[in-house]
């Protein structure tokens, strides 16, 4: 007989495992598919950041949506603290500098390991009792009935099938259920890759993360405990696999080269990671009785440190529309889904390409446009003051989780 279930989450990443636990806490019934085997690390066993590979940027409101979801103090010790953020460009003159007093907070965000993020959701996710986890098990096709789909999924033992009236696309980037149901997807090549390890530093400037940009591409220096920080370095993608096998000491030597000596010499580098760029937009978000959410409905650049932070407040927005209604298929919540995404996401969207074409473009006649915009940026502080919201996740219609409470 064909298993049913209310909702089917395709995927168990960052953004699926999220959404499972949000639906969880609305006490909805619903299943959890991954393709991998379930692992549930450590949590200490990356708390330096140093075998990650990538540390993730969290905003403001991604940790206050983690706390509501009682995954944050599984995090809080292994996690860096951003206070201030100062971006510059490499030979101009302007900077921009962000604090979190600006903004009349204490933190702008956090930087956590993205093992130690995916084990404190797979910690709190055994300890759900809405959720059904499917692991090793990986959908294989999409077809319609009257309710809504049937996924056909392969495991070890063989092929089965699960009914749901709603299908969750939390399948990454190459989505098999954005192809399924239909839903057509943009690729851009930037030309880049880049690599993500840790470093120690010579001189600390606690709180501060730092981002440089050069024709190459940007340089990020981030916050992490234990007197290391996170290293994102983009590379040309025609200089990725010369980097790649580089030693340490070219690798630092380069990294330093286009950081600067702002942190003084940089040193000890853990495990280095390389990855490729490219952005994916599916054309649209939902189609009749499927919903995307996270990599699946958008792959950023990670220049602006928000893929993970966006692909969140989609799936609270999804859990938050689904807790109190009998059909969370229905297609006036799907439709109510893309509007209440839409400015967030375009708005996302627009910072992070744009951000990426004008930070790195190797333009001469844009460098005094650059400087000036980012003088002006750090002079007028109610611009500041509305460039940190946005950067703290608070754009468009909010989750609720997402919001600050009072003390
Ligand atoms: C170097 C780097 C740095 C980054 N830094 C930041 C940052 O600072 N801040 C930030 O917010 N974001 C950052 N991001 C982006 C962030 O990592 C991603 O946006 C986020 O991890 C996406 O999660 P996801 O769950 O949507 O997708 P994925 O992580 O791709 O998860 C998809 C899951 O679906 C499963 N799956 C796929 N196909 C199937 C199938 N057919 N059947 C069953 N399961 C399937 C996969 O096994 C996987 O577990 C960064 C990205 C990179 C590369």
């Amino acid at each position: 007989m064909t298993e049913r279930t209310d909702i089917l989450i395709v995927g168990g990443g960052l953004v699926g495992a999220s959404l499972a636990l949000a639906l969880d806490a609305a006490g909805r019934a619903a299943t959890l598919l991954e393709a991998q085997p379930v692992r549930v690390p450590a949590i200490a066993s990356g708390a330096a950041g140093d075998d990650n590979d990538r540390n993730l940027v969290l905003a403001r409101a991604s940790v206050n949506a983690l706390r509501a979801l009682a995954v944050w103090p599984l995090l809080d010790a292994a996690a860096g603290t951003i206070r201030r953020v100062e971006v510059s460009r490499a030979g101009e003159f302007g900077r921009v500098r962000l604090a979190a007093a600006d903004a009349g907070v204490d933190t702008l965000g956090r930087v956590v390991p993205g093992r130690v993020l995916g084990a404190a959701l797979e910690q709190r996710l055994a300890a759900c009792r809405q959720v059904r986890r499917v692991d090793s098990a990986r959908l294989v096709a999409l077809s319609t009935t009257e309710a809504g789909w049937r996924a056909r999924i392969a495991t070890a033992a063989g092929e089965r099938d699960i009914d749901a009236r709603l299908v969750v696309g939390a399948d990454g980037s190459d989505s098999l259920v954005r192809a399924q149901v239909g839903i057509a997807a943009q690729e851009h090549d930037y030309a880049q890759g880049l690599f993500v390890c840790t470093v120690a530093c010579e001189r600390d400037i606690p709180d501060c993360a730092f981002e440089r940009f050069s024709d190459e591409g940007p340089v990020a220096l981030l916050p992490l405990p234990n007197g290391r920080r996170g290293l994102v370095l983009t590379v040309a993608a025609e200089r990725h696999d010369a980097v790649a096998t580089m030693d340490d000491a070219a690798f630092v030597a380069l990294a330093q080269q286009r950081f600067g000596w702002k942190l003084g010499k940089l040193s000890r580098p853990g495990r280095r990671f390389p990855h490729r760029i490219r952005r994916v937009l599916a054309d649209a978000i939902t189609a009749p009785r499927a919903v995307l959410v996270g990599n699946a409905a958008q792959t950023l650049h990670p220049i602006g440190a928000q893929g993970f932070n966006l692909g969140l407040r989609d799936a609270l927005t999804l859990a938050e529309l689904i807790a109190d209604v009998d059909d969370p298929g229905a297609s006036t919540l799907l439709g109510e889904y893309a509007v209440r995404r839409a400015p967030d996401r375009d708005g996302v969207l627009a910072f992070s390409h744009g951000l990426s074409a004008l930070a790195c473009l190797a333009q001469p006649s844009l460098a005094p446009l650059r400087s000036l915009a980012m003088l002006a940026l750090d002079r007028v502080p109610p611009l500041r003051h509305a460039v940190a919201r946005r950067g703290m996740g608070f754009r468009g219609a909010p989750p609720a989780a997402t919001l600050d409470r009072g003390p």
